[in-house]
């Protein structure tokens, strides 16, 4: 089978591999779909190495069909749909004790230590089919959808975290596939108001389709002013990693209002926030990183219900033969998301 392979930091290789074989309470998925991630590009450029091992499949954004299931699986059947949660925990760790499971101390993600889905087949190992990782449809979704319940269930967990309650006015920092998620998430929530900013009037273009006031950075205070009667936003999600971003939101945000650092910032940057925002507004800030398996599960029920607009997310598809022009293309920004397809 054909298989894009991180060879080093800075070198990634379509490769030929042999498809895997099948032991005891494994599932082999034959891939129908896998979307490109901006941390990909990180994972290749070296920029990201914790959790990353040199000559691993890339592709966390997986969507595929079971072609085969090892002995003593049960509840999963050849010819099923169905998309992995990348988290492999250990379950017995005092984070995942605590509930945090997709914090593990021994956390292992497929696409990044475990092979992943840039293939025709992906090997799901038995520790994660035993702990119900593989999740099927119950209706049939697009495959190019299908590969969005990874970042949409990571945005879900975002979501739980800093919730939207009807009639909220919501502020979201950038305008990339991830910023759509949240964008739609939030009127899904019933969000009076959504106000998306982003540098470039492209990307602004697909939120103001979804419904969203699309503005650029210098506007968004004045936006938000407008839409609150100058109280502040109820909600602001910060989608891009620019630590300048992070007293921006404190700014956006209303008294008893939340804010979220949903993007992962610089490895080591650190910003300066005026932390009496956070004192005096007592503000709620929170965090997101990965997702448990149940946040991929409402991905997927999301997903079929069709509540989503995700053709409004992933917008271009490669073929697997492509897949390094597909990466080239992410950096260059086409589109908001790549699918590739075998
Ligand atoms: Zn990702
Ligand atoms: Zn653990």
């Amino acid at each position: 089978m054909r298989a894009l392979v991180l060879v080093r930091p800075e070198r990634i290789e379509l490769q030929q591999r042999d498809v895997p074989t099948l032991g005891p309470g494994e599932v082999l998925l034959k891939v129908e779909a896998t979307t490109l991630c901006g941390t990909d590009l990180r994972i290749i450029s070296g920029a990201k190495t914790a959790g990353v091992r040199a000559g691993v499949v890339l592709g966390h954004e997986i969507a595929g069909r079971i072609a085969a299931v090892g002995e003593g699986v049960e509840n999963y059947q050849v010819g099923q749909q169905a998309t992995p949660s990348i988290v492999l925990s250990c379950n017995r760790c005092r984070v995942c004790l605590l509930g945090y499971e997709h914090l593990c101390e021994h956390l292992q993600l497929i696409g990044y230590e475990i092979d992943g889905g840039l293939a025709d087949y992906c090997l799901i190992p038995a520790r994660a089919v035993a702990q119900g990782n593989l999740i099927t449809t119950r209706s049939e979704v697009k495959p190019t959808h299908l590969a969005l319940a990874e970042p949409l269930s990571c945005c879900l967990n975002g979501l739980n975290q800093y919730g939207v309650n009807a009639g909220d006015v919501v502020a979201i920092l950038g305008a990339g596939p991830i910023g759509l998620l949240h964008l739609q998430l939030a009127q899904a929530s019933g969000a009076s108001q959504v106000i998306v900013s982003n540098r470039s009037v492209s990307r602004r273009e697909p939120a103001a389709a979804l419904g969203a006031l699309a503005v650029g950075p210098d506007e968004v205070g004045h936006a938000v002013a407008d839409a609150t009667g100058g109280l502040g936003a109820d909600v602001v999600v910060v989608c891009i990693g620019e630590p300048a971003l992070a007293t921006t939101a404190l700014e956006l945000a209303r008294p008893g209002g939340r804010v979220n650092y949903f993007a992962g910032f610089p490895k080591g940057s650190t910003a300066e926030v005026d932390v009496n925002l956070v004192h005096y507004k007592e503000l709620t800030v929170t965090g997101g990183s990965n997702a448990r398996r149940r946040d991929v599960q409402a991905a997927v029920r999301l997903l079929e219900s069709g509540a989503l607009n995700a053709d409004a997310v992933v917008t271009h598809t490669f073929g697997l033969d492509q897949a390094e022009a597909a990466y080239d293309a992410v950096r260059d920004r086409l589109g908001v998301k790549i699918a590739v397809t075998p």
